[in-house]
């Protein structure tokens, strides 16, 4: 018996990107020590208050069917913080809650998307992007962010990708995943101003929006004739350590949130109710929680920064935002991909390769700000030193 096609036709052809992950989980599994900077996820657990209201509602007995767009006092909370942060006006009825932002992701692009429409995504990009466009139908397609511009979108480079494929909708990222790179309020407005222009439905994940270490962030459906156009995916699993508990959202128009809701009764039938509870009480504790979680992703940034000061074969890129640096070693005359692989090989030190996230960000390496802050200055002044020493040897 043969599969569909739709789940395999999801799949770029060949390598996956994910060859340095594979590779250091099996290091590991033989018992070889790698320090591992491959992961995006918070390096501590959920915070005991949460997972105290989570176990408070599970052993209350609300564990039950949740079906719907989400129990209508965490609606409330999540509408009520995007208020706050965004000055949008923004009402339950404009939130959906969802099984993460990844889950959001899929939600949003089914929605909008159909078999025939294109959906645009800007790279370098979190991996999962083109897959969860293509997973609807639709064709994707790229709009390239240039090292060269700090890896900001330009709006020409938008409009042209609109132009060239009659593209529907636009999904943008920031503060970014791989780059580290925090929009620019000019870069927001010509998103903005791309998307009117062009008649463009905006995605905007901004999971990653209380870690900003430089500049601010700005959502794009704060700007004039947004709010109509844009759906922001947002996600409690960076912002408040909780990866596992998989709770995101969908904030957009109620036409959009109406109809994710009828997708949601026909896959994932809610979310689960006590994590609800706990992601309310997580709210609840505010913007001091946010920090205490953001807090060593910013000291890390610092630490790399200062670690790679002076090098000539590594600079450090962008990285205003997010639990990620981005590496530029392009002067050591390797590919991303070369360089982690030789550098996993003498040092047993993972990072992703920038070619992981796309061909924009080749010659790049991402490092996650995953590993406690006494181990990563030897961990960077290693990576550094084989970086001389590789440039050294090729030059
Ligand atoms: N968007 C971006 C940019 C991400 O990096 C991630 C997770 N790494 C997600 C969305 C999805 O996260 P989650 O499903 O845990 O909310």
């Amino acid at each position: 018996m043969q599969i569909g096609n739709r789940i395999p036709s999801m799949k770029a052809s060949g390598k996956d990107g994910w060859e340095i992950v594979y590779r250091t989980r099996a290091l590991l599994a033989a018992g070889e020590p790698v320090v591992n900077l491959t992961i995006g996820e918070p390096d501590r657990p959920t915070d005991r208050r949460v997972l105290d209201a989570i176990h408070a509602a599970a052993v209350g007995g609300l564990t039950g069917y949740t079906h719907g767009p989400g129990l209508p006092e965490l609606r409330v909370a999540i509408a009520e913080r995007v208020t706050r942060r965004t000055g949008v006006p923004t009402t339950a009825a404009n939130v959906i809650v969802t099984p993460g932002g990844q889950a959001a992701l899929f939600a949003a692009h089914m929605v909008l998307l159909q078999p025939g429409d294109t959906g645009l995504f800007v790279t370098p990009h979190y991996p999962t992007y083109p897959s969860t466009i293509l997973s609807t139908g639709a064709a994707c397609a790229s709009v390239a962010a240039r090292a060269e511009d700090g890896f900001q979108p330009r709006a020409e480079a938008i409009m042209a990708a609109q132009q060239g494929t009659g593209a529907r909708s636009l999904l943008v990222n920031t503060p970014n995943n791989p780059t580290g790179v925090v929009y620019a309020a000019e870069t927001v407005e010509g998103i903005a101003a791309a998307c009117r222009e062009t008649d463009l439905w905006l995605i905007s994940d901004e999971v990653y929006d209380t870690q900003v270490w430089e500049g601010r962030h700005l959502s794009p459906r704060a700007l004039p004739g947004m709010a109509e156009r844009t759906l922001v995916i947002g996600s409690m699993s960076k912002s408040h350590a909780m990866t596992g508990s998989r709770l995101g959202w969908i904030v957009g128009p109620e036409d959009v949130i109406a109809a994710a809701t009828v997708l949601a009764t026909n896959t994932t039938y809610g979310v689960v109710p006590y994590i609800q509870k706990g992601a309310l009480a997580a709210l609840a504790l505010g913007e001091a929680l946010e920090e205490e979680i953001a807090a060593p992703f910013r000291r890390r940034r610092a630490i790399v920064r200062d670690a790679v000061a002076g090098s000539r074969a590594v600079r450090v890129s962008a990285s205003a935002g997010a639990m990620y640096v981005m590496l530029d070693i392009r002067a050591t005359g390797l590919s991303g991909e070369e360089f982690a692989h030789g550098l996993l090989d003498a040092e047993r030190i993972a990072v992703m390769p920038g070619e992981s996230f796309g061909a924009a960000a080749a010659g790049h390496l991402r490092v996650a700000l995953t590993l406690a802050d006494d181990w990563l200055p030897d961990a960077l002044h290693r990576i550094v030193a084989h970086a001389e020493r590789v440039m050294q040897q090729s030059g």
